[in-house]
């Protein structure tokens, strides 16, 4: 990211401005500080985008606070009401903001229309906010005395969202967060900004209050603002490892409360007794899939015994197939790269896993389209060990990696051994294995010959390690608790003949 980026040059003058979204309007930034927004497709900037000042932050909390005393006061019924018409609108103009989608981060348009899909999930899920905030009641605890809980909301919350997810993270967080009654601040990537700006727009247009929803675009300023501001009282974050342990650890610090998921380096054991074809036919698909920038990617496949060979041969007889190209043109599977230096990042590592021994068996640098677009092939790397660049760094690009194991046992103690541990998934059609898979392996998300198990929105979707710091995961009915703090009323109804002055700790009766 850009940390201390440049004023705005002469050219970018000319360019769309990406602005804040403060209490229910569009506020232009004034920190002179921009970030420049890209078409990955076509390799040329197309617009800019306000950093924000720490006041800027401050300003969208103020407006989220001032709106926080309504919006916990508004009943559940007009809250699930509103939560159904953002829920029409998005569906409706879901092609719309994955168009969005497709011009800044670059993946395909289905894919776009897939990540909406995706989150409007959480949003329906969200919907049903009355039955989920339900608490518990009991009659008679003690005599004449009932006892029940309640689940309140926390006030301002704020999510920081990264750039490969630009609308389904964020719908990840501000469903839930604005079902429990807290307003929101919203800090999305700054490499691809306007869906979080188009969502601003048609929240107010299904009836969300002012205040309730607001965004502030920005760097390591507008995130450390939040992180500081004695008003925030959670950060929801999704991004790579070595912020989401900076997030979490200042976040508490200051004192709030903190879910934040980190990076992954997800593998996929295939045992030898697999539908081969099926296995390769997934370890394309969630490699390759939006060009590899997907936090459940698969970006490490261990094949056991002869799995191996066969493997090998069935997922590169699939790879020339693959349509790199622009992700709104009909037919293109696989889009560039979010930027240049992402792309060339990633090349690095071909490059690298040669020189340190592995067998590169398609070579994405040389089947990349032509032109100044972010492009990059498809690549399989085999024999990766896991002393390589190549197998130890989370590449998140089109790079796929081939480990070979003699055994299950090595299979699940490279998995386990790894400091990520957000998905893995294992093809085979031995239930006692993939059982004993489930039972042992050390991630939070697991999938039997499903590469990519994202859980859909009535569960929680989360890792474990390094792909995680804090204690809740997020959506589904940890999202819901994440948001809320429990309370505990005990109460009794007069009764004269039962009043007396009693110093001792109550006890049943
Ligand atoms: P990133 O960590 O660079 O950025 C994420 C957010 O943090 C952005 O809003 C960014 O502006 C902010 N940020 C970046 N550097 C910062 C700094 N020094 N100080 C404060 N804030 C900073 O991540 P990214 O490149 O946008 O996204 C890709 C990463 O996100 C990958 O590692 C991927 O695995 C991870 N990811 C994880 C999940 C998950 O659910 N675990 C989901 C999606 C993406």
């Amino acid at each position: 990211m850009t940390e201390l980026a440049t004023p705005p040059t002469e050219q970018s003058t000319e360019l769309k401005r990406i602005s804040h979204w403060i209490g229910g309007k569009s506020v232009q930034g004034t920190s002179g500080r921009t970030s420049p927004v890209y078409n990955p497709a076509v390799g040329e900037q197309a617009a800019e985008v306000d950093l924000a000042t720490a006041e800027e932050v401050g300003a969208a909390v103020a407006a989220a606070r001032a709106a926080f005393p309504a919006w916990r006061a508004t009943s559940l019924a007009k809250r699930a009401e509103i939560l159904f018409a953002i829920r029409e609108l998005v569906h409706e103009r879901r092609e719309e903001v994955a168009r969005i989608l497709t011009a800044e981060h670059g993946k395909v348009l289905s894919d776009a229309m897939g990540e909406v899909t995706r989150g409007l999930e959480v949003i329906e899920f969200a919907c049903g906010i009355p039955h989920l905030l339900k608490g518990g009641m009991t009659e008679q605890a003690s005599t004449g005395v009932d006892v029940y809980s309640i689940r309140q909301p926390l006030g301002v919350v704020a999510g920081i969202t990264p750039f490969n997810f630009p609308a389904m993270v964020p719908m990840w967080m501000w469903g839930p967060a604005i079902a429990c009654g807290n307003t929101f601040v919203l800090k999305p990537s700054e490499k691809d900004p306007s869906a979080s700006v188009w969502t601003a727009e048609l929240l107010k247009e299904a009836g969300l209050p002012d205040g309730v929803f607001n965004v502030v675009h920005g760097d390591k300023v507008a995130v450390d603002a939040i992180l500081e501001h004695p008003d925030v009282a959670a950060v929801s974050f999704v991004g790579s490892t070595p912020i989401a342990r900076y997030i979490y650890e200042t976040g508490t610090k200051h004192g709030k409360r903190v879910q934040a998921l980190g990076g992954a380096k997800n593998h996929m054991i295939v045992l030898p007794d697999a539908d081969i074809d099926m296995a390769a036919d997934a370890a394309v698909s969630a490699a390759y899939g939006s060009a590899g920038e997907r936090c459940m990617a698969i970006s490490q496949v261990v094949a056991v015994g002869d799995a191996g060979d066969r493997l090998v041969e069935a997922i590169k007889l699939r790879l020339p197939k693959i349509k790199v190209g622009n992700g709104l043109d009909d037919g293109v599977e696989m889009g560039p790269l979010v930027t240049r230096e992402h792309r060339d990042k990633v090349a690095s590592y071909i490059e690298g896993g040669a020189a340190q021994g592995a067998t590169v068996v398609v070579d994405g640098r040389e089947t990349a389209p032509e032109g100044d677009g972010f492009f990059l092939g498809v690549t399989l790397l085999d024999d990766v060990t896991p002393s390589m660049d190549a197998y130890k760094d989370e590449i998140f690009g089109p790079v796929l990696g081939v480990t070979r194991v003699g055994t299950y046992d090595e299979a699940v103690k490279l998995v386990n051994e790894n400091p990520y541990g957000n998905g893995t998934a294992i093809f085979t059609r031995d239930g006692g294995a993939a059982r004993q898979f489930q039972f042992e392996v050390e991630a939070g998300m697991v999938g039997i010959n499903v590469p990519i198990p994202v859980p859909v929105a009535y569960y929680s979707f989360g890792g474990w390690k390094a792909s995680l710091f804090g204690d809740t995961h997020i959506y589904g009915p940890e999202g819901i608790n994440f948001y809320t703090r429990g309370k505990v009323v005990t109460s009794r109804w007069p009764d004269p003949h039962g009043s007396r002055v009693d110093l001792g700790f109550p006890q049943t009766r």
